[in-house]
């Protein structure tokens, strides 16, 4: 009778472990879920941001008049800032971040987390907003590179090295966002 009552606490043990890991696993997608569809609640009232993913075409000269030298470079020419160079780096103040190049937001703060690795860091992006491609940088290595949907404008690289719910770590370029605190109208 203890045998039996053994092999059942051991036959359902892993049933047990399988409720609890999809228990976690929903209560962290409900949260996930929640970053990323009210967003909009983190926008501050009247800011200057684009809600329209309607495609943005400029000439190159025309981004050079509106960009920064290394804006230019990182959004139109897929350069990368120096780590540990932008301010957005160690921002924590509740709000939203948009695309230096249209103003689409693309992150809240609420997707961000201090990875360590000098370039501002998210876990997940605002759905629609960013567009992924292969990016082969060496012959036998690749990355996956990501963009703003509206101009084109390059951000920086995701990885697969990110926290909880998602594992994934957007590494953006600060000089290719613009922070909106929540509340600076
Ligand atoms: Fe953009």
């Amino acid at each position: 009778m203890k045998r039996r009552t053994f092999l059942a606490g051991i036959m359902a043990a892993p049933f047990a472990w399988g409720e609890a890991a999809r228990a976690r696993e929903g209560a962290g997608n409900a949260s996930l879920e929640d970053i990323r569809s009210n967003w909009k609640a983190l926008l501050a009232p009247g800011a200057d941001a684009e809600l329209s993913t309607a495609p943005l075409v400029r000439s190159n000269a025309d981004w050079k008049k509106i960009l920064s030298d290394i804006q230019y470079r990182v959004l139109r020419e897929e350069d990368t800032e120096r780590a540990y160079t932008s301010p957005l780096d160690k921002e924590t103040r509740p709000g939203v971040y948009v695309c230096a190049g249209c103003s689409l937001p693309l992150f809240s703060s609420r997707m961000k987390y201090d990875s360590g690795s000098g370039w501002p860091s998210f876990f997940t992006h605002i759905p629609g907003h960013l567009g992924t491609k292969k990016d082969h940088f060496l012959w036998f290595l690749s990355r996956t590179e990501y963009h703003c949907v509206r101009c084109g404008g390059h951000q920086g690289h995701v990885f697969d090295d990110g926290p909880p719910p998602t594992g994934e770590r957007w590494c953006n370029n600060g000089v290719a966002l613009r922070f909106i605190p929540y509340g600076a109208g």
